[in-house]
């Protein structure tokens, strides 16, 4: 009998070694995590893979820990993890606010940090927390391994730099001075695709990132500016307006989505004040 799961492959690697071989010599091969994103696409009919290499023997990937001054949080950790986890509890408490606002517990609990990254979604709750942390992403092949700043992953709308040989090994983070900040804005509070997410570090020089208002997650470099000036938030706002190029959707309008990030800016100042 033919059924939807006919033709398909599924390579179930017990080491990071033997995965890591097994896309570079028997590839393309689709990882999967969670497959909280993954089979939505394949409910759908749109997912053109049809071999996928299982990631969930690969319990070294779910690892968070502080490595000297650096938190490493491993790509296979579950949102749940990241709101268990002391850590980051203590060093990146945004990254634990934004988890806790993905999808609901069950999808927390399989949902993985690097499905939301690699996945690559603008709306993707946990993308802007690593924009404004200045996170940096561990890239692995059976080559070896290499360093990119998350702010440099992405090449457009859910394009990136990572190669078909790769995985998404860990997220690792330096100390986040500041105070921390993050805020979801979707239709309800569960359950809820993101219309607007921002993530925003008060210091010396802000950080400001938002999700929903752009082909790919994005910091703001010249509305950042100006909160380092000193000016008045009004004036950071005003500026933040037209940094921004949201699009009308089925989500939401470009004119609400812009609205919504200038008011959660005000919001993100007035909060973070002394
Ligand atoms: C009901 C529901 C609600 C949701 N709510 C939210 C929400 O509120 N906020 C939000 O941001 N998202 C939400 N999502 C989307 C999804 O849960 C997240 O994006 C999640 O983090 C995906 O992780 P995963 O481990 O399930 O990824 P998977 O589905 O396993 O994989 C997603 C993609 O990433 C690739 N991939 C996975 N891990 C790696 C790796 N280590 N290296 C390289 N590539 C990899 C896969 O090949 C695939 O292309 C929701 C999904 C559902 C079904």
């Amino acid at each position: 009998m033919k059924t939807a799961l006919s033709g398909l492959t599924l390579r179930e690697p017990r080491t990071l070694g033997a995965a890591l071989r097994l896309l570079r010599d028997d590839g393309p091969l689709t990882p999967l995590a969670g497959c909280t994103d993954v089979f939505v696409q394949f409910q759908f009919g749109t997912l053109p893979a049809r071999a996928f290499l299982d990631l969930s023997h690969l319990t070294a990937l779910r690892r968070i820990r502080v490595q000297g001054d650096v938190l490493s949080i491993g790509a296979l950790a579950t949102y749940t993890d990241v709101i268990r986890s002391r850590s980051v509890r203590q060093r990146l408490p945004m990254l634990v606010a934004a988890a806790r606002e993905v999808g609901g517990p069950q999808i927390q609990n399989r949902g993985t940090l690097g499905g939301n990254i690699a996945n690559g979604s603008p709306a993707g709750d946990a993308l802007p927390v690593l924009a404004a942390a200045e996170a940096v992403l561990v890239l692995i092949s059976a080559d070896g391994e290499r360093r990119v700043p998350f702010c440099q992953f992405y090449t457009g709308y859910r394009t990136s730099v990572l190669r078909p040989d790769e995985l998404i090994a860990a997220i690792e983070v330096a100390p986040v001075e500041g105070v921390q900040w993050f805020r979801k804005v979707g239709t309800r509070a569960a359950l809820a695709i993101s219309k607007v997410v921002m993530a925003a570090v008060r210091a010396p020089k802000p950080r400001v990132a938002l999700g929903s208002v752009a082909p790919t997650v994005v910091r703001l470099p010249r509305t950042e500016a100006v909160l380092a000036a000193g000016e008045p938030i009004a004036e950071a706002q005003r500026v933040l307006a037209e940094e921004i190029h949201p699009i009308d959707d089925v989500r939401s309008t470009a004119d609400y989505r812009r609205q919504v990030a200038v008011n959660l800016l005000g919001a993100f100042w007035k909060e973070t004040g002394r």
